[in-house]
């Protein structure tokens, strides 16, 4: 192993999605030198350059929409726990990061050129705008990359894996790390540091996520000595792919197709169901996510899914021409999955896709210990018990922006970096030992927990049992630490990740066990109703 490298800048971004390629590049605007890191390439992982539609902004072009509007469908959604400031945020500052990456040539689709809103469940009004045919995330996401190319005070850094933050007195002064490819130990100083890891996902067995997004921040803000908000409130999207077979293509691409043209959701016997419970579909997409999941998930259970335990979707009312507008290229990519929409109906049932908690921060996107900023879907609180769709999106562009703005601020008036030039050293965990411990292996298991007993339904019983394993994982991984470094070692990683996940888990866990009522995204079958007791958010 070469010598550790230590590097330095005003502003250090841990993750290159939306939210960390925004912040960087506002941070830049306002004079900062930056470094943006992520553990995988900068601006292609996470999920921001997956998502396939909504971006959901008040646009007021000829008084069609307020942010106030959008405000409040965001708190009703929320189940009385959005933090007023930060849905504020969201909803106020939207339209002008939507009018940016607009200026920067992101292509929102338009009709007579007007920028396109598609209606979306929660939202009293057309308000998500989008880029068509599955491509909002790319897109989103190659305009900042753009950017970035034509920002110099920007240093990019891959597959650089951050391990820990460096703190000096209980202030943030950088972060430790490694460099995936070599194995090399890299320590950066910064005057100001912003977590910018997503979300939580992979937690789940089944999930939208890619591999890096396994709560990497919770677990670095939390011990570096940040608060955690509505760690319990996670996000199950209830149409998810589920069959049949779909290859090369993402598990909630079906939500594109409902917007435009409805679709019908079925149970095995091809019933309309959601109206059992308080829903409404009848061909129209208006059901909000944590009601649908919660009657797809019920009515499976009671024997009347789908063959693979979900529901029905169809699309077969709809003419080919209506699917071919609506779906334009998409249509051949599920004729080459051997999928025609018009012939036959396809299964969905609930997938882990969100999280609404997170780093607790305050509207300039502050934690609490000094230097230390967060944003994007690693921030809670701003979308409370429930999120509306496309209100993700929004909220990396809007919470980027501001916790650039502020980081850049910290460092010119608050930051240390001129009293320590250099963190300490990283401690990277090197190579298996040939203990027989498979971590990948152990990471399937706390997934298989985590989808049986801390998923869309919970009982006490049941979160006691997920925290029994979860405990056991984490003393087995405590007995298997490996020793020395070397080039892309992939047990490394998975033990690193195994580590990070059981930690959040237990923190989710621990939270919805504590909750004793049923909110939003949070269920749970032995306290089935809502509590006004409960009315607050739980900060560990
Ligand atoms: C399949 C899918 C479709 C979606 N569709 C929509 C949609 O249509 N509309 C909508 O509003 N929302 C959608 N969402 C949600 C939305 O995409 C996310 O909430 C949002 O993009 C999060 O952005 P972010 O920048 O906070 O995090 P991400 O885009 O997830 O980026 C986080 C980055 O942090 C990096 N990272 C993580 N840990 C570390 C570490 N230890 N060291 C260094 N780097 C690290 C990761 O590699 C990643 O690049 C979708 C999500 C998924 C998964």
């Amino acid at each position: 192993m070469q010598d550790p490298q230590h590097l330095s800048a005003d502003v250090l971004v841990i993750g290159a999605g939306g939210a960390g390629m925004y912040a960087a590049l506002e941070a830049a605007r306002r004079g900062a030198s930056v470094i943006l890191a992520d553990r995988s390439l900068i601006g292609r992982g996470g999920a921001t350059v997956m998502a396939q539609m909504t971006v959901a902004v008040a646009l007021d072009d000829e008084g069609a929409d307020h942010w106030e509007h959008h405000y409040a469908d965001t708190l009703k959604a929320g189940r009385g726990l959005c933090d007023p400031a930060l849905a504020q945020l969201l909803c106020e500052e939207g339209p002008a990061r939507i009018r940016e990456m607009d200026a920067w040539g992101v292509g929102w689709a338009r009709e007579a050129g007007r920028i396109k809103r598609a209606q979306a469940p929660g939202h009293d009004r057309p308000r998500c705008v989008y880029v068509d045919f599955l491509n909002t995330g790319p897109a989103v996401s190659k305009t900042l990359r753009a950017r970035l190319n034509a920002t110099p005070e920007i240093r990019r850094i891959g597959d650089l894996h951050i391990t820990s933050l460096a703190l000096d007195d209980g202030q943030c002064v950088g972060a430790l790390g490694f460099h995936v490819p070599t194995g090399d130990s890299i320590s950066i100083s910064s005057k100001a540091s912003i977590i910018a890891t997503g979300g939580l996902t992979r937690l789940y067995q089944r999930n939208s996520a890619s591999l890096n997004m396994a709560g990497d921040g919770y677990a670095l803000a939390h011990a570096a000595g940040a608060e955690l908000v509505d760690m319990e409130f996670v996000q199950f999207f209830p149409i998810g792919h589920l069959a049949p077979r779909l290859i090369g293509m993402d598990p909630i691409m079906w939500d594109p197709f409902r917007y435009k043209l409805g679709g019908r959701l079925l149970n095995g016997a091809r019933e309309e169901f959601l109206h059992k419970y308080g829903g409404v579909d009848d061909g129209k997409y208006v059901a909000t996510r944590d009601l649908a999941t919660y009657a797809i998930v019920k009515e499976a259970a009671a024997g009347r899914g789908s063959p693979h335990g979900g529901a029905w979707l169809s699309f077969e009312h709809c003419s080919e021409a209506e699917l071919r507008a609506a779906g334009g290229p998409v249509i051949d990519r599920l004729a080459a999955n051997g999928i025609d929409l018009r012939r036959q109906a396809i299964e969905v049932a609930p997938i882990a896709h969100y999280h609404m908690g997170g780093v607790k921060v305050d509207a300039r996107m502050a934690t609490r210990v000094p230097g230390l900023f967060a944003a994007g879907e690693a921030v809670g609180g701003a979308n409370g018990a429930n999120r509306l769709s496309g209100n993700a999106i929004t909220e990396a562009l809007v919470f980027g922006a501001r916790a650039g703005e502020s980081a850049a601020g910290f460092s010119k008036k608050d930051g240390t970096r001129g009293k320590r030039e250099e963190t300490r050293t990283a401690e990277v965990p090197g190579h298996h030992t040939a203990s027989g411990f498979n971590a990948a292996e152990r990471i399937e298991a706390l997934q298989a927990t985590m989808q049986q007993d801390v998923g869309p339904f919970r009982t006490e019983a049941g979160l006691t049992r997920a925290l029994e394993r979860i405990q056991d994982l984490r003393r087995e991984l405590a007995a298997h630490r490996p020793r020395t470094g070397k080039p892309f070692d992939t047990t490394v990683l998975d033990w690193l990740d195994l580590d990070t996940m059981t930690r959040v888990a237990e923190v989710v866990a621990r939270a919805a066990r504590a909750r004793t009522e049923s909110r939003g995204a949070h269920q749970r079958e032995d306290f089935p109703a809502m509590d006004p007791r409960w009315e607050r958010s739980q900060v560990v």
